[in-house]
């Protein structure tokens, strides 16, 4: 039955009914020639009666059916499938379409539940973002009210915790407002030809006092110490060294060291970032960039960090068309590296 016509299913059941209603005459006239014409003529009228009302009841609306689909699956409107051209063979269409689009449909779904999941999470970590530094300066102005602003031991403590968490929550909103708008395409590349190894000689003087403390060296690997000269956005590639390199001091070791190196790939040049800090298991490498995910949470808090920076720094360097990627092993260090556009003098 699987590739039977309109026509043709009502020619097979025009020769049954025909059949039958002719045997039926014989029996009950015993005159083959009338049974002939009778079964001839139910022949001929049942296939036209039949094939009106497939055409008019049934296939109509398979056809229907099959162009709404088909519209649908190429984004049309319901009233222009009406329109459209219709296949010979629209139940078998009909089929192979349904079955296509239940599978494309699955994998809306999939996709669909997955941002659903996202967005969940996203609203849950953010909430809870928010909790931590608010409900620490309310205790501290609480106590600070009852009494503790006249204590002279506590009072400029409690003030300054206060005044720290505010900056986190300042960063955070900064943060946000930052990913909001590149997430919406609303943050514009302005390209321009820099040297990208004078800017990270530029963020690493800036981050140098930072670096002492944690006791981290920093230094560009040997003979790459020299112009890399690139077409892309200054003042974000800034950022996105600036959190590399910063987050190399948050997670590294005393008496580590950060390395910078930039290698020629024909096109583009690649920038790595690599420490002798705390590593990350392999585990958490799919995940790294995703907003919120921290594979230490108190520690990254502690260093004031928003767990924001690497999806920014992934936001930057994909608008700008290039590539991030991390190799990292757990105690032993890790290295961050992005590529961004070679300039060329005739580019
Ligand atoms: P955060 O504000 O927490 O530093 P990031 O988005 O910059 O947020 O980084 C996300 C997480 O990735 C960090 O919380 C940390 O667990 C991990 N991470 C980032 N850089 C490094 C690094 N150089 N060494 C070890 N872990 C790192």
């Amino acid at each position: 039955m699987k590739n039977f016509k309109p026509r043709s299913i009502t020619l097979y059941a025009s020769i049954v009914l025909a059949l039958v209603v002719g045997i039926i005459s014989f029996l009950f006239n015993k005159n083959l020639w009338s049974a002939l014409v009778v079964g001839i003529s139910t022949l001929v009228l049942s296939y036209f009666i039949f094939l009106y009302i497939i055409e008019q009841f049934i296939y109509r609306r398979i056809k229907l059916i099959y162009k709404s689909i088909h519209s649908l699956k190429l984004g049309k409107e319901f009233k222009d499938a009406l329109g459209e051209r219709v296949s010979t063979d629209p139940l078998g269409e009909v089929e192979k379409e349904v079955a296509d689009w239940s599978v494309d449909k699955k994998d809306e779904l999939e996709d669909l539940k997955k941002l659903e999941k996202f967005r969940r999470e996203f609203l849950a970590n953010l909430s809870h973002e928010f909790k931590t530094p608010l409900f620490s300066i309310q205790g501290y102005l609480h106590t600070l009210l009852d009494g503790a602003l006249e204590d002279k031991n506590v009072n400029r403590k409690f003030l300054d915790k206060s005044a720290s968490s505010v900056e986190r929550l300042v960063n955070l909103v900064a943060d946000l407002e930052e990913i909001s708008k590149l997430e919406k395409g609303e943050i514009k590349i302005n390209y321009e030809e820099f040297d990208v190894n004078k800017l990270t000689h530029d963020v690493m003087n800036e981050l140098e006092d930072k670096a002492h403390k944690n006791g981290i060296h920093f230094h560009i690997k040997k003979g790459t110490d020299k112009p890399w000269i690139v077409s892309a956005d200054k003042e974000k590639i800034r950022q996105v060294v600036t959190n590399l390199i910063d987050n190399s001091i948050k997670y590294g070791k005393a008496n580590g060291e950060t390395v910078v190196g930039f290698y020629d790939m024909d096109e583009n040049i690649l920038i790595e970032v690599t420490d002798t800090g705390i590593g990350i298991n392999e585990e958490h490498l799919p995940r790294l960039f995703e907003r919120f995910y921290r594979v230490d949470k108190s520690r990254s808090r502690d260093a004031g960090g928003t767990g924001l920076g690497l999806a920014i720094v992934k936001h930057i360097i994909e608008a700008h068309h290039q590539v991030i990627h991390v190799r990292s092993t757990a105690n032993v260090g890790s290295t961050f590296g992005f590529t961004l556009k070679k300039f060329e003098a005739h580019s």
